[in-house]
């Protein structure tokens, strides 16, 4: 198909993620990907400042990667998982363990982050049922967060500034405490820990589970917050028997500086949700880990009621299997430090440019707000004339480039990023 025959059955047939029909801008037709740039149909190369959504982090076509692919291609693509296991699931299983905080040690496979997020949801339902006290349904977390799409994690998405606000009568009623102040760096606030735990107690015996996700909340708002809030967090939790999850969809993996955020802290949730960047980029594939505590109150009871068709896929966990053996195998740590530090000197002196309200780094993440609404479809053409692949939202330009984009790219994508600021 030529390019133009592309995006005219594009806009006649093709659905895209929070988008109308037809779309209010057409999409750019992206041809190929290698290394950390996308092709575009029309020659153009542009330097990937998202990671596919916080996903490629090795960059594309990576030749190890694609060998994992095409090696279990020639075994098998997929079996179901039910009364039947295969090496590629159990070797993921045992690295995801050996790599996640201390005590998580069952591993549950999802299709998605939206749907790890249910099943680890589930499983602290199931768990406070099993254990007698049915009564705890409701969810707690703090305003500003995300955590997917369907509709058991959008009723712990920002209730109202976030995606999913459109659906306030439908959704369970959870519980919010307030928007974690200040961020990474900032001394935590007393007040606000208290506020924290107060709002956690009033609800205690309704509570099944605290979700939040640590340290970065993504497309709530792209907020960073103090990792004294986690300890606080699982203080709390612990002592009134309450279940905390983790959603480090977005965070795990290096994003942040930490294999996962979680490790700031230095707490171990009951249960952590991880995608995305499992396998690279490459295949959707999401886990929910527990501890055997939560693995055993379930069980006790009965089944955990939940199987995907596509469960355990072996190319997908080949592939996360190879993703995560480059990441043990690499220097991951020194190339985020590396991208932090060109973020940090690129982005801050946007501060002084007008209509910037915030500029806040860490690890490979660099996020830029603006005190207005982005202009979509200005700031991504300007930041494509730099070069650079960005998809601003809200107020926010925002970047998370694959861990293997090296500085001269890193400058690029701020060049991208400052295009984008002045032009949305
Ligand atoms: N949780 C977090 C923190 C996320 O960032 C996302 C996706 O952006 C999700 C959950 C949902 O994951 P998925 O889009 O794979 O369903």
């Amino acid at each position: 198909m030529t390019p133009e025959e592309i995006l005219a059955v594009d806009r006649r047939h093709v659905w895209h993620p929070y988008a109308a029909l037809p779309p209010a801008s057409p999409p750019y037709v992206v041809e190929s990907a290698e290394g950390v740039r996308l092709r575009l149909a029309d020659g153009r190369e542009l330097v990937d400042g998202m990671s596919s959504w916080w996903a490629a982090i090795h960059g594309y076509r990576h030749p190890v990667l694609d060998a994992a692919v095409t090696d279990q291609l020639g075994r098998m693509s997929h079996v179901m998982f039910g009364g039947l296991t295969h090496e590629p699931a159990v070797r993921l299983a045992q690295t995801l363990v050996e790599l996640a905080p201390e005590g998580l040690e069952h591993v549950f496979l999802a299709d998605s982050g939206s749907v790890s997020v249910e099943v680890a949801l589930k499983m602290c339902l199931q768990y406070q049922r099993a254990t007698g006290r049915p009564e705890r349904r409701r969810l707690g977390t703090w305003r500003g967060g995300y955590h997917g799409d369907t509709f058991h994690p959008m009723s712990v998405c920002d209730p109202e500034g976030g995606m999913h606000h459109l659906w306030g009568d439908v959704l369970p009623r959870q519980v919010f405490a307030p928007v974690p102040p200040g961020g990474f760096d900032t001394p935590p606030e007393p007040a606000y820990e208290a506020a924290l735990v107060e709002a956690v107690e009033r609800h205690a015996d309704e509570l099944a589970a605290v979700i939040v996700e640590p340290v970065v909340q993504g497309a709530g708002g792209m907020r960073f917050h103090h990792p004294h809030y986690l300890r606080v967090l699982r203080e709390v939790t612990r002592a009134h028997g309450i279940l905390l999850v983790f959603d480090e969809i977005a965070t795990g993996f290096g994003r942040t500086g930490a294999m996962f955020a979680a490790e700031h802290a230095g707490v171990t949730p009951d249960v952590l949700c991880v995608g995305k960047a499992l396998t690279g980029g490459y295949l959707t594939l999401a886990a929910a880990l527990c501890t055997p505590e939560v693995a055993r109150g379930i069980s006790a009871d009965g089944v955990l009621a939940h199987g995907p068709t596509f469960m355990g896929n072996p190319l997908a966990c080949a592939v996360a299997n190879a993703s995560l053996g480059l990441l043990r195998a690499g220097n991951w740590a020194g190339r985020v430090a590396e991208i932090q530090e060109g973020l940090r000197a690129g982005l801050e002196p946007l501060r002084g440019v007008p209509g910037v309200a915030d500029v806040r780094v860490l690890g490979a993440i660099g996020v830029v707000q603006l005190d207005h609404e982005v202009d979509l479809p200005r700031a991504t053409a300007a930041a494509v004339a730099q070069g650079v692949w960005l998809r601003p939202f809200r107020d926010l330009v925002y970047t998370m480039p694959p861990y293997v984009t090296d500085p001269a790219d890193v400058a690029r994508i701020v060049a991208g990023v400052e295009a984008a600021v002045k032009a949305g």
